[in-house]
């Protein structure tokens, strides 16, 4: 923003000597960015923005050097800059009585020998430029010694962000970047000053160090969860009330982790790691493991997920853990559950309780295609339209040679002629069924709403259809049941019968 200031106060000066017509002596440009004034003074930026912003200043100040102005840049330290005011906003009755926006800073009315200082003959560096500018003594970075035992004893703070991620990939990921950042600062750091370099004294740094040269992305990988999981222990202590113990068969490698060393590990199972690396059950991390192993193994049971997990690390507890992760993983939950509740079942309603005529309360369902050859050779399908009774649970079968309204309206007055007029009927109206038996189903149901015929010869017989809920296959159970019984006796009985 300051430079984009620069750039209009250069514009500005340019056209007021252009239209004023006053003499003018000298220009002074003033800002509170040191940054600007290294880039405008010494034209080094690094960036090409700032590059062609500082080669226009540049330009546009050549014609009153030209005019023998001698404009200069000049530092105004922030509290003395009006322009600061106008940045920070401010009311009107404060500006009215603010002096420094009514008359400028106050060096301007001294000599200008009292002004800051011009910076033509400052220091290349940025850093020595700030502090030349600034009139701030250069201090030098203090020899690196290590400081590991400089440090005073204080409680361990993780920087790993357990709680903000579901995956332990991410958390890697993020564990990498934080990494490399630190071992670019300290790249940009040792580039800068390469009198006094810094090492790295951490193992770990050291090694992702040596991975950044070599290009090892994986190495690099590894070494980023190998700080995560020795952190976790660290972590625990201060998260955990109380601090958890670790067990006695449990021994600590070179890099800090811990190992779970079993016998049992060792000599039966070669292909099974010598030892598994042991994660605190109640820390973040070993949820994020399990998560980690569900997902690989594309949302498998609990059990899986313990096996896999146990490949590689020893965690108490494992089946709670793996239960639980399983439990709230929401692409299971939304595979797995039901549209509905299943309901406990309630008090019968009045039409099965009731004493009445045999088919006077009927549920309506059909089931099929049944396959058939005539002797002609001629082949073709049929369906049976079960009805039962609500009451006795008898069973009328009827033959629907298709799925037709007509067929089903015939079977209908077949059913009539045979049992007399019911005065309720429960059919489904589930849509999911296969094909064949969703159209068959689509004509008991949507005949019912759409055809007059049907609807006329109903309403003429004062039957009332009960559709049951869309999804809800229980609620038409009454004679769910009874098909999937006469279905296995029709089946078991005809059997593979090729003439009818
Ligand atoms: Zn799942």
């Amino acid at each position: 923003m300051e430079l984009l200031g620069a750039l209009i106060a250069t514009n500005s000066a340019l056209t007021l000597v252009e239209e004023l017509q006053i003499p003018i002596d000298s220009i002074a440009f003033f800002c509170d960015n040191t940054a600007v004034l290294h880039w405008i003074i010494h034209k080094k930026p690094t960036d090409k923005w700032v590059s062609n912003r500082i080669n226009t200043i540049a330009n546009t100040v050549t014609p009153l050097n030209e005019q023998h102005l001698h404009p200069s840049f000049r530092y105004v330290p922030t509290d003395q800059n009006p322009a600061d005011i106008g940045t920070r906003g401010s009311t009107l009755t404060a500006l009215i009585n603010n002096d420094l926006w009514q008359q400028g800073p106050d060096f301007l009315e001294k000599p200008e020998t009292e002004w800051p200082k011009m910076l033509d003959s400052s220091p290349e560096n940025e850093r020595e430029i700030h502090c030349y500018t600034l009139n701030i003594e250069l201090t030098k970075f203090p020899i690196h010694q290590g400081n590991s035992h400089i440090q005073p004893e204080q409680e361990y703070e993780s920087i790993v962000p357990y709680n903000n991620t579901f995956s332990l990939g991410k958390l890697v990921t993020v564990m990498q970047k934080v990494m490399k950042f630190a071992q670019n600062l300290l790249i940009k750091r040792n580039t800068r000053y390469q009198n006094t370099p810094y090492l790295w004294q951490s193992k770990r740094m050291k090694e992702f160090a040596m991975a950044t040269i070599n290009k090892n992305e994986v190495e690099k990988r590894v070494i980023s969860l190998q700080y995560i999981i020795q952190d976790h222990y660290l972590d625990a202590e201060k998260r955990l009330h109380p601090n958890p113990t670790i067990p006695p068969n449990i021994s600590q490698d070179e890099h800090g982790i811990y190992h779970y060393k079993n016998s049992y590990v060792n000599k039966n199972k070669k292909n099974m790691p010598k030892s598994l690396i042991y994660i605190i059950h109640k820390h973040p991390l070993a949820r994020l493991i399990a998560l980690d192993s569900h997902k690989s193994l594309l949302h498998q049971g609990r059990k899986d997920m313990a096996s896999d997990i146990q490949q590689k690390y020893w965690i108490k507890r494992i089946t709670t853990l793996t239960r639980s992760v399983r439990k709230s993983c929401v692409t299971c939950k939304r595979q797995h559950g039901k549209p509905y509740k299943y309901p406990f079942a309630t008090a019968l309603p009045t039409v099965r309780t009731q004493s009445c005529r045999p088919f006077q309360h009927v549920g309506i369902d059909y089931f099929g295609p049944i396959g058939y050859k005539t002797e002609t050779g001629n082949s073709g399908k049929l369906w049976t339209m079960l009805t039962t009774c609500l009451i006795t649970r008898a069973v009328h079968l009827e033959v629907v040679p298709d799925n037709t309204t007509s067929s089903f309206l015939l079977a209908m007055r077949r059913l009539v002629g045979r049992r007399g007029s019911p005065r309720t009927i429960i059919s489904d109206n589930a849509p999911a069924f296969t094909l064949g038996y969703a159209m068959i189903n689509a004509d008991i149901t949507t005949m019912v709403n759409s055809s007059q015929t049907l609807t006329a010869y109903l309403a003429s017989n004062e039957i009332e259809i009960r559709q049951i809920t869309p999804f809800a296959p229980w609620q038409g159970g009454v004679y769910e049941r009874i098909v999937a019984i006469v279905k296995n006796m029709f089946y078991k009985t005809i059997g593979t019968v090729s003439r009818i």
